[in-house]
């Protein structure tokens, strides 16, 4: 059944995921985890058998068949995440192990050669941990500071305190684009304006808006943009940063190995150039040939049309919750993602999460790697749904079923 204004049909998108169609405990399978991880289609699992039957090999310094066919393959990924983030140049485009890695990198090589004795750098009140810990460690490397952004009840950023953040010493501002734990959307394109108004560079964590809307990096002009190909439908221990190429060749090596280099004595080594300086060693080839027909999947869908499916879903969830007697939505931004968390009056979010289990319901429960955030909020944990295009209404009914049920345990 197609919803009013999605430009696809759900139950014919699902039949590309075949994970969905099992059943857990005996019940069709309500998979509503898809910020920790979302479900991989038959194209992305066919890449990757594809590349392991027919064309396994190392890439890059081959000169037989199978290992040109592996480079080829390997950097027509690279263009395809080029094409869908909009940047203007393949060389853009770092292969790394997540978002995690990504960030890391950032602050390992930009960080480590910007960022010294005294200087700032501003993240924001509701960061993954992997937003918030290579700044503490490269700020307690440095003797430099950690600012932090906060936001209102609603899981909204305070965007007049950002812009008193913001100060000469102020090196770099870390930014999430869409919250995993609240679901807010922040104003990135505002945030990173103000930034480059008194020339900062800004990094944006793009792991949960890359996989759900349309994202233009040079649209929104930041500096380096992170994502990981597990959450946009692709495998694991794969991702991307994006930087721009000026800042990128002004940036010292992050790793050193094989693949980064042009030449090695032991007096000494020549980089390599863009975008392989920052790739060392052997990649994870299949991973990113996987991501490549993740990345075909979602844009022939469209992300606009998941963009608006998922809100439209969103906005069914968010109802269909908030009239749960006891239950408590936790973020409630004006702009949201597809993210319900929430808590349940007198009951600890993981017995929510175990007995949806027994309903087949997959939610994720606890602090969702955002501590600060709960804290923020006075709570240990919340039960989180999060939602993908192949999600349907009938699946927000049964969630809904199952906190009855879980209401009815603790009553
Ligand atoms: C998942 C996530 C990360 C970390 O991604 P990894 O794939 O674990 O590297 C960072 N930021 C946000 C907002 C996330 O949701």
């Amino acid at each position: 059944m197609t919803s009013t204004g999605a430009a696809f049909d759900v139950s014919r998108v699902r039949r590309d995921f075949p994970i969905l169609a099992q059943r857990v405990h005996g019940k069709p399978l309500v998979y509503l985890d898809n910020a920790a991880t979302s479900q991989k289609p038959q194209s992305v699992l066919d890449a990757l058998a594809s590349y392991y039957t027919t064309e396994n090999s190392n890439i890059h310094r081959g000169i037989h068949y199978l290992s040109e066919q592996a480079t080829a393959d390997y950097e027509e990924a690279r263009s395809k995440v080029r094409v869908l983030l909009n940047a203007s140049d393949d060389r853009e485009i770092i292969f790394v192990r997540g978002a995690t890695e990504g960030i890391n990198l950032v602050a390992g090589s930009y960080g480590k050669s910007n960022v010294g004795q005294g200087d700032e750098v501003i993240i924001s009140a509701m960061e993954h941990h992997s937003n918030i810990v290579p700044w503490q460690i490269l700020c307690q490397e440095r003797g430099a500071h950690l600012r932090v952004v906060p936001m209102n009840d609603d899981g909204d950023l305070l965007v007049d305190e950002y812009e008193r953040l913001l100060g000469p010493r102020t090196k770099l501002v870390s930014i999430v684009h869409v919250s995993n734990s609240l679901g807010t959307i922040n104003p990135v394109r505002r945030i990173i304006e103000m930034a480059h108004s008194r020339g900062v560079p800004v990094l944006v964590d793009g792991a949960q808006s890359a996989p759900h809307m349309n994202v233009d990096v040079r649209e929104l002009d930041c500096d380096f943009f992170v994502f990981s190909g597990h959450k946009l439908y692709g495998p694991t221990g794969i991702g991307v940063l994006y930087g721009k190429a000026d800042l990128l060749e002004s940036m010292p090596p992050y790793q050193g190995g094989g693949d980064m280099i042009k030449s090695v004595t032991f007096e000494r080594t020549l980089y390599n150039d863009l975008p392989y300086r920052f790739e060392a060693g052997t990649p994870n080839i299949a991973g990113t040939i996987g991501l490549g027909a993740a990345v075909d999947y979602v844009s022939s869908i469209g992300l606009e049309n998941i963009e608006a499916y998922e809100h439209e879903l969103l906005d069914y969830g968010t109802r269909a919750l908030s009239s749960i007697s006891g239950l408590r939505l936790v973020g409630t931004a004006r702009k949201k993602a597809g993210i319900l968390s929430f808590v349940l009056d007198g009951v600890h979010p993981h017995d929510i999460g175990t007995i949806l289990d027994s309903e087949g319901i997959a939610v994720r429960t606890g602090h969702h790697c955002t501590q600060p955030v709960m804290d923020r909020f006075g709570i240990p944990a919340t039960a989180r749904a999060s939602l993908a295009f192949y999600n349907t209404r009938q699946e927000i009914d049964a969630l809904v079923k199952g906190i009855d049920k879980v209401l009815e345990v603790f009553s």
